[in-house]
């Protein structure tokens, strides 16, 4: 993805407050961030353990969401990320719950779903598939890969924004 500066990332967020987004932990070196390998940029606070946040470019425009990473569910061996769909051992995925954008999220409304436990997914498209017969190029597939894992991120802060 493009690179983004941390004005544009503060300004990104659909689910909450300005004041919020004014104060929450965005990581320094925003320069140096390997922005080629990143699909979505995602970051959890050091001084806030739980607090994640996630900022992708929709379209052109930089659309962020705040997260709450809820605690391991260990009973579950393996666990399915539903933005990239790998399967990961049960502790690197976990539930994410963000509160739904405006007044509902106010009210303490939230959405969750699985993820990549530390927000890695633009790691695991990137593993190249072998060559197969029946499969397209691996550059192909991991392509396409990439653009599924946006759609679905996409989705996600969708439901999050209630526009579906
Ligand atoms: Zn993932």
């Amino acid at each position: 993805m493009e690179e983004l500066s941390e004005a544009q990332i503060r300004a990104s967020f659909v689910n909450c407050s300005t004041g919020e987004a004014t104060r929450l932990f965005v990581p320094s070196g925003l320069a140096f961030a390997p922005w080629d390998e990143l699909d979505y940029f995602g970051w959890g606070d050091p001084n806030a353990p739980g607090r994640y946040s996630l900022v992708y470019r929709r379209g052109d425009t930089p659309t962020g969401i705040v997260l709450r990473r809820a605690d391991r569910v260990a009973r579950i061996q393996v666990h399915l990320c539903s933005f990239c769909h790998t399967a990961q051992p049960a502790n690197d995925v976990a539930l994410f719950v963000a509160p739904l954008a405006g007044e509902a999220g106010r009210n303490g409304s939230t959405v969750g779903t699985y993820i990549c436990s530390e927000l890695t997914c633009s790691a695991h498209v990137r593993l190249q598939p072998h060559a197969a017969p029946i499969q397209p190029y691996p550059t192909t597939v991991m392509r396409a890969n990439r653009a599924r894992l946006l759609e679905r991120v996409d989705r996600f802060v969708s439901d999050i924004e209630r526009v579906r």
